[in-house]
């Protein structure tokens, strides 16, 4: 039985919103999660690698839901020249059919109501201010009513633009995704592949993320507005048939990442956006589940401490964006401008970079190391690279 009115209503059961109703329940606010799909994490849509390290900050996984540890990145240029970079937090792939299921069980285990096939399609205003959501649920539609609405619906979200927020990505800024978990393949599981170039993912890259010795999830992402003469869809079947000609699809999705620069407001009247509704993805690599729980605990603590304090107006909320903003705004912003150079990069160059790379050893692939190199072998792609921030 579902009531008539919560403190907090979060859309979307994805990583953002299953931690932001955890968080608002755990600070003694009545949360309703309501969730479109049937099961929380199906369909996966993501590739399943996060950073160790920073994953722990948020939450400790259950070891069911961690398939690989990974210790570095394998990098492959257009020419197909190689090299490879250790860290000390390359990170894991995740099993998020059982990683969302727990995020899920922890939130209604923080006292979290949460509800499966709740399509919501409308908000409620009151007096011209938001005061619950209207929800299309299997045995009828019913509006709810709520203090604060949490819209953690994804980059799709609507719920953002019905409150009147600017959350509109130009198509440059928006990645077009397809993915295959292949089966009956060889692959190494110390390491993920990110493969570039222009014939294979242009404004993008390719992925090879290891599940296990015989399981990958390969995919790639292409800028949106490259994506008029082959879909993302066309460059990866081109890319499998070359790469793991004969493997099998053990599954299929579709789905975009947003890459873009900070929004500039990600709250309003009885509003907070966190996760890819909130454009809070990466706009290098386009990872966003870590992203989404720091933004989800955020916004949970937040609409919590504005109940207590009876102000939800927009005013009051401001401090979600700003706190957003000035834990995360300047890295995001750095990583937008790597991410606007890479994509103006040259095959050529991308080529030259990665010779150079590849003389040197993995272990000390640092910055400082990679310009010194480039600086005495190499000065005209330094120039090139230049060029991409005029
Ligand atoms: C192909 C692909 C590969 C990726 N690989 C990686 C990766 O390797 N690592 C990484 O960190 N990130 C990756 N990402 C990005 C990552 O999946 C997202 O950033 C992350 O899931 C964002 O979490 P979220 O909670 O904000 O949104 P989501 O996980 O998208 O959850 C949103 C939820 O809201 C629900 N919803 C939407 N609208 C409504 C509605 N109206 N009513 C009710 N429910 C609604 C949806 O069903 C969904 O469950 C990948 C994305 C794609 C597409």
């Amino acid at each position: 039985m579902i009531n008539d009115s919560y403190d907090i209503i979060v859309v979307g059961g994805g990583p953002a919103g299953t931690t932001a109703a955890r968080w608002a329940a755990l600070g003694g606010a009545s949360v309703l999660l309501l969730e479109k799909d049937r099961e929380l994490g199906i369909p996966v849509r993501c590739a399943e690698a996060v950073g160790w390290k920073t994953l722990l900050k948020y939450v400790q996984p259950n070891p069911q839901a961690v398939t690989v540890k990974l210790n570095s990145v394998r990098f492959i240029a257009p020419d197909g020249t190689e090299f490879v970079f250790k860290t000390d937090d390359v990170g894991c792939i995740l099993n998020r059919r059982i990683f969302d299921h727990d995020l899920g069980r922890m939130a209604a285990q923080a006292g979290a109501r949460i509800i499966t096939r709740a399509y919501v399609n409308g908000l409620v205003f009151q007096s011209g201010k938001i005061g619950g959501v209207k929800v299309s649920l299997p045995d009828g539609n019913k509006e709810i009513k709520a203090k604060i609405i949490i819209a953690a619906d994804g980059v799709e979200s609507r719920v953002g633009r019905w409150a009147g927020i600017r959350t509109h990505h130009v198509p440059k800024d928006l990645e077009s995704c397809y993915q295959m978990t292949l089966g009956g393949i060889s692959v190494n599981t110390d390491y993920v592949s990110c493969y570039f170039g222009t014939n294979v993912a242009p404004g993008g890259y390719a992925w090879v993320f290891p599940k296990d010795e015989d399981t990958a999830n390969v995919g790639l992402g292409i800028s949106a507005n490259r994506s008029e003469e082959l879909k993302a869809q066309d460059y990866l079947e081109r890319f499998v048939e070359k790469r793991f000609p004969g493997a099998s699809v053990l599954a299929c999705v579709a789905g975009g990442v947003p890459n873009t620069k900070p929004f500039k407001k990600v709250h309003g009247d009885g509003i907070l956006l966190a996760g890819d509704a909130a454009g809070q993805a990466s706009p290098l690599t386009g990872g966003g589940i870590t992203n989404a729980i720091a933004a989800g605990k955020l916004a949970g603590e937040i609409a919590c401490e504005s109940l207590k304090n009876g102000s939800y107006l927009e005013k009051n909320l401001a401090v979600y964006t700003k706190k957003w903003e000035d834990q995360w705004g300047g890295e995001h912003r750095r990583l937008y401008r790597i991410k606007e150079v890479v994509n103006k990069l040259s095959d050529v160059t991308l080529n030259n970079a990665a010779h150079i790379l590849a003389e040197i050893p993995s272990e000390q692939i640092t910055l400082k190391q990679v310009f010194r190199t480039t600086l005495a072998r190499h000065p005209k792609i330094l120039i090139d690279i230049a060029r991409c921030f005029l």
